[in-house]
């Protein structure tokens, strides 16, 4: 683990991980050079996993010069390649905040906006709310418990048990895999087929 440094030229498409590869973390100003730390694409694929839908990087990796230009904290940990700036569709930030600091409770910077979530691997811990525009210290973000089982999850165990979704048949269903719309009509049929057996 650690930060690894990347060129967006060379590297760009890698993955780093299910979800994630090197040019979504790219500086806005087009720079090659590009920081990402591996707890970081850790922490953000699991977010990524929770929620079952995709995830928006705004803004990950800076250059000194763009984070002086867009007025960024002057240690911002976006400099590191330790932060990401993060959105997915449907989800609010606040409820991005909430598991994050479930996975990070101790650690870590976790800053709610109000299009987006900061999230940073900092060995210190620091909370912030930003929604109003001025950033105000908070304790923390409580409000998610592992009890909760995200929808997605819970259609995944539905579908799968159903016989819907059978994957490669190896175990394996495939679940981040694009959709085709073969595939689609594969599984409208099933789900068809079984409904008129009930
Ligand atoms: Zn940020």
């Amino acid at each position: 683990m650690g930060v690894k440094t990347y060129s967006r030229k060379a590297d760009g498409g890698k993955a780093l991980t299910a979800n994630l590869n090197v040019e979504e973390f790219a500086c806005s100003d087009g720079s090659d050079m590009i920081l990402i730390s591996q707890e970081l694409t850790a922490l953000l694929q699991k977010i990524r996993d929770h929620f079952g839908e995709p995830m928006e990087i705004c803004s990950g990796y800076r250059t000194p010069a763009y984070n002086e230009k867009i007025g960024g904290a002057e240690k911002s940990q976006h400099l590191l390649g330790m932060a990401a700036d993060i959105a997915i569709a449907g989800v609010s930030p606040l409820e991005i905040a909430q598991y994050a600091e479930f996975l990070q409770p101790a650690s870590g910077g976790i800053g709610v906006y109000q299009t987006f979530t900061h999230v940073d691997v900092r060995a210190g811990r620091a909370r912030w709310d930003n929604r109003s525009g001025t950033p105000k210290p908070v304790d923390g973000w409580s409000g998610y418990t592992e009890t909760g089982t995200s929808e997605a999850e819970l259609a995944v165990e539905w579908i799968t048990k159903a016989g819907i979704l059978k994957g490669n048949g190896a175990g394996d269903f495939l679940l981040d895999q694009p959709l085709t719309a073969r595939r689609f009509a594969v599984l409208l049929y099933r789900y068809d087929r079984q409904r008129k057996k009930e």
